[in-house]
């Protein structure tokens, strides 16, 4: 058996899988109960904050804000915690093995919180040609290109390729969608008049496609027009009802005949489950990468083998899909499961989840946002300054909470001039930086 360093111990071993949000909140409260031998696996050596990846890619804040590492997890708390930096390739039920890069583990108890990769719907050309956005590195690839297009804007003189360098196109108007392209208008508005003197911000253009007939189609009807107004003032071009057919790296197709040549084409149309390949058949939900759980986010078929966040599907009569593949039903698994976990070797009855939904919220541009509540509905600058708080409070929940909250807001609100830097050219090198999720 591989050496992974880990040494033996009477306590039940429970491996967790994914340093994401589920993760991260199960191991937090799990080293405090002291019952278990754990160890985090994850194939980064830190946790993304993926609700601000826009950010990145937009250059409003520099990648390191956004993400935490998974070592500090497990280091202050207790000398039983360790995490290892290594991919999961397979699961062995039997023998109760998790095959990894790196090696392998036994396990007692087995947690997969992998969440979920970008969602290409089996179109081939599209996903070797299109900018995805679920990791830090994709999204300083998109911070690059968009920097390394204006660079090069400014001194082409062919008005069509041009064009080509100055239109962003992104696929997709749920919330990543939208405020990937307000925050687009953002730039155009607000950075372009000054760091490219020479170049009319009104060449740029931003197009958003969206196959249903609204943006923002899971929230409310009334955060859905008001996300469409605020987006048209700030001179987003939205194209509803219209599907994506191809790009071949030069020009979008949709199915009704649209055309839009760009350099720049960000795929944030859809998600999938990425599991780890080795359970049955009957783990799985069909056709969606999700596994089969019951209300103790226990796999289908497995008493050891859990699985918790965007990876977990979990049909319950309010949410027959399972529930949305937000943070929230993650972080609240992920705090049950450390519950249950405990009962478990008390032998006591576990506790079902109940998912609390504590709202949805899309913000799109520097001042205004959507926050759907149970009873409520606002937009606006109100509805931003919630989104604002939330996420920044949130995020420097991680760290020394005040400070960081001070002068990152400082930073974000006055736009840090550098995360506009091309410290790592992306258009040369697109294929050895090109990032799988
Ligand atoms: C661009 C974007 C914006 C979003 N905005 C919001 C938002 O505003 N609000 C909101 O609530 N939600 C948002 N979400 C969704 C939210 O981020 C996810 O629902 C949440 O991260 C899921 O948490 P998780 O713990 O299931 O998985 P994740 O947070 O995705 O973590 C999974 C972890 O597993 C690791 N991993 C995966 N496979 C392996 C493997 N085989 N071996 C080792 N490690 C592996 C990954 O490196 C990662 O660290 C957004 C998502 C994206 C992509």
């Amino acid at each position: 058996m591989a050496y992974l360093n880990i040494p033996e111990s009477d306590l039940p071993r429970v491996v967790i899988v994914g340093g994401g949000f589920g993760g991260i909140r199960l191991i937090n409260r799990l080293v405090k109960k002291d019952r278990f031998q754990i160890v985090l696996i994850d194939k980064r050596n830190y946790h993304t904050f993926q609700p601000l990846l826009y950010q990145v890619s937009s250059a409003g804040l520099d990648a390191g804000t956004i993400a935490y590492p998974l070592r500090k997890t497990v280091k202050r708390k207790t000398d039983k915690a360790f995490f290892r930096m290594g991919e999961a390739l397979s699961i062995d039920s039997e023998n109760h093995i998790l095959n990894l890069d790196i090696g392998e583990i036994h396990y007692d108890y087995l947690v997969i919180a992998t969440g979920s990769k970008t969602n290409f719907f089996g179109n081939k050309q599209i996903e070797q040609n299109a900018l995805r956005m679920k990791s830090v590195p994709q999204a300083l690839n998109i911070r690059s290109l968009i920097l390394e297009n204006f660079e090069e804007a400014t001194i082409t003189a062919d008005k069509k390729k041009r064009q080509a360098l100055l239109n962003f196109v992104i696929a997709g108007a749920g919330p990543t969608g939208v405020e990937l392209s307000g925050a687009i208008a953002e730039i155009r508005k607000n950075v372009v008049p000054h760091d490219y003197i020479d170049m009319d911000p009104n060449e740029i253009r931003i197009h958003l496609i969206e196959g249903q007939n609204k943006v923002l189609a899971p929230m409310s009807a009334k955060a859905s027009k008001n996300a469409q107004k605020a987006l048209e003032s700030m001179d987003v071009e939205i194209h509803l009802g219209e599907m994506v057919e191809s790009y071949d790296g030069k020009t979008v197709k949709t199915k009704s005949g649209l055309t839009f040549d760009t350099e720049t084409f960000i795929w944030t149309a859809g998600v999938t489950g990425a599991p780890i390949p080795g359970l049955k058949e009957e783990a799985f939900v069909n056709n969606t990468n999700r596994y089969r759980v019951n209300v103790f986010n226990q796999v289908h078929g497995y008493e050891n083998i859990f699985a918790i966040g965007d990876i977990a599907l979990m049909e319950k009569e309010n949410y027959p899909k399972g529930h949305p593949m937000v943070a929230q039903p993650s972080i609240q698994q992920g705090t049950l499961l450390a519950e249950n976990l405990v009962r478990i070797i008390d032998q006591q009855e576990l506790e079902p989840f109940k998912y609390n939904d504590k709202g949805t919220m899309a913000t799109i541009g520097r001042n205004k946002a959507v926050v759907d509540l149970k009873n409520a509905h606002f937009s606006g600058f109100f509805a931003w300054f919630i989104w604002m708080f939330v996420h920044l409070w949130f995020l420097v929940g991680f760290r020394n909470r005040v400070g960081t909250f001070l002068n990152w807001t400082y930073r974000y609100i006055n736009y840090d001039r550098a995360s506009r830097l091309i410290m790592r050219p992306f258009k040369e090198h697109r294929k050895e930086l090109d990032d799988e999720d």
